[in-house]
């Protein structure tokens, strides 16, 4: 197993999970095997517990893993299925270490940062590196993303586990990025000092990074590459200047050309071969057709739905179809913005705020004839407009959001859990998808696996109803319904499960590629 560890410097949000992501998928194209870990040294156990408009998406794994939303974009950019044990956390290892402690496995001895939080590191990375990796025996790489920015007090015992792994593997087994900022100052040149200042701070901890990867708005010239290896101690081919590409999937490429692969590749001593470029002629299919989706939420941050966002441009690319998302606030927006967009989509979301406008969204839809997708709340929330507006049920509603006819009722396992952490209903399952339906249409196929994260479901009691009004339950898993659509209508779906969660650039996920020609279609019948 070789490591590419990869550090962040100068700031946050330089896009070093892209970076980590991109340098896996310039491995992956030469055929190596690669996996990735995330290190998030926070105390929480997993992300699910966190509010998703400040640490944005809580991304879903098959095991139902609660994860940060790197994990997604490594799943997308290498076309593997992480598990949750490729996301440690300062949570998990404390948690870890506390229980053997009070097991009694440290007898006699003081339990301490180094060696027991670090040995415990360790432990964790080595063996999510050597987990299975779609079902076809452990990787040859594992990437480690170090969350955070160097001199953050949280990553302190990350970093020195880091130093001592580097310490005890070959020298070829382990490769140090580091990912910083070069700012562009008002005469328009490049300044080093931060990298410098970052680097610095680095080797303070043990460390040396073999390559600097330099976030720039514009590329660096061979001067300032110079200058950074004077000051850094990395050669000028292992400085790597990375502009902000118009589309995260052509990062690869733009450190293809950099010269990134080759470095990594003579520093790992693995064996150098040509890349395969299918990758890349998927990723930049031309578009000949535009167009434009309403996405309702009550978040005012694009963040907080990264997967949904990817997920229609994987299905966009795979139709030449480049989607415009317009992200309407569900409590202010105006018809007339429903009006101008060629679909309508209501994701996922917990709690009362908001849901009034989606309904109306989803009523708009429906009535309207616009393409609709709707996702786990999208999904439930449409059986209740359903049950308002056809039905004649106007109380209809969730019992998350309060009184009146449950059509949308809590799980029965869920009704007395009182821990919020990981206990929703969460990842992977078996669906089955009734024959001559829009949903089974699209996958092709009656039985699917596809990932989960809510409390509530469809009440049991009411489906009958529904059914007979013509709503169409195309999915279940046995009692629990998992999408419904309705006929005469050119296409009106939603699921209760999260397709966007296993879409890739690779395997567009078939409820989007539905959604968006039914978009297409519409604009150029139009
Ligand atoms: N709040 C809803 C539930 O818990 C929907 C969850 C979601 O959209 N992820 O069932």
């Amino acid at each position: 197993m070789k490591y590419i560890v990869v550090t962040g410097g100068v700031m946050s949000g330089l896009g070093k999970g892209i970076t980590t992501a991109s340098i896996g998928r310039l491995l992956k194209n030469r055929g190596y095997r690669v996996t990735a870990v995330k290190i998030d040294p926070y105390l929480n156990i997993d992300a699910g517990t966190m509010n998703p408009a400040q640490h944005g998406e809580v991304f879903v794994l098959d095991d139902g893993g609660e994860v940060d939303l790197d994990l997604g974009n490594y799943e997308r950019f290498l076309d593997i299925n992480l598990s949750s044990d490729h996301n440690i956390t300062t949570g998990k290892v404390y948690q870890t270490v506390i229980e053997k402690e009070r097991r009694g496995d440290f007898l006699g001895g003081t339990v301490q940062i180094i060696p027991h939080i670090t040995d415990q590191i360790k432990e964790f990375i080595h063996s999510a590196a050597a987990k299975e990796l779609n079902g076809e025996g452990p990787a040859d790489i594992c990437l480690v993303e170090v969350g955070g920015t160097v001199g953050d007090i949280e990553s302190m015992p990350f970093l020195e586990a880091v130093r001592q792994m580097h310490g005890e593997l070959p020298s070829n087994e382990m490769v140090l990025v580091h990912v910083t900022l070069v700012p562009v100052d008002t005469m328009g040149d490049h300044k080093t000092k931060p990298t410098q200042h970052s680097v610095k701070a680095l080797r303070e901890l043990g460390i040396a990074p073999d390559i600097i990867v330099a976030r720039s708005d514009c590329m660096i010239s061979a001067a300032t590459k110079k200058k950074i290896t004077a000051f850094c101690d990395v050669p000028v081919k292992a400085v790597i200047s990375a502009i902000t590409a118009p589309d995260i999937y052509q990062v690869p490429m733009e450190m293809e050309k950099e010269g990134l692969a080759d470095v990594v590749i003579e520093y790992l001593g693995l064996e150098k071969r040509e890349p395969d470029n299918t990758w890349y002629r998927i990723v930049s299919r031309e578009y000949t057709s535009r167009i434009t989706v309403a996405i309702v939420s009550k978040y005012g941050i694009e963040d907080v739905y990264i997967s949904i966002k990817e997920a229609l441009k994987h299905a966009g690319r795979s139709l030449s179809t480049e989607v415009d998302i317009r992200w309407l606030d569900a409590e202010t927006f105006e018809t007339a913005d429903l009006s101008e967009v060629d679909g309508i989509l209501v994701p996922g979301g917990f709690g009362k705020r908001g849901i009034e406008g989606k309904i109306r969204a989803i009523q708009y839809a429906r009535n309207q004839k616009k393409p609709y997708l709707g996702l786990c709340l999208g999904f439930q929330l449409a059986v209740i407009e359903y049950a308002r507006h056809v039905l004649g049920w106007e109380d209809a509603t969730s019992e998350e959001m309060g009184e009146g006819t449950h059509v949308i009722a809590i799980l029965p396992e869920q009704e007395n859990v009182d821990m919020l952490g990981g206990t929703m209903r969460l990842g992977s399952c078996t669906i089955r998808l009734k024959e001559n339906t829009i949903v089974e249409r699209l996958y092709g196929t009656t039985d699917i696996s596809e990932r989960h994260r809510h409390r509530y479901e469809v009440n049991p009691d009411h489906i009958a109803d529904l059914e007979n009004a013509g709503l169409v339950f195309s999915g279940d898993c046995g009692m629990r319904m998992e999408a419904c659509e309705i006929e005469d209508h050119p296409f009106f779906l939603a699921t209760q499960f999260h397709p966007e969660f296993k879409s890739r650039p690779t395997h567009p996920s078939p409820p989007y590629i539905g959604f968006v020609k039914a978009c297409r279609d519409r604009r150029n019948a139009a």
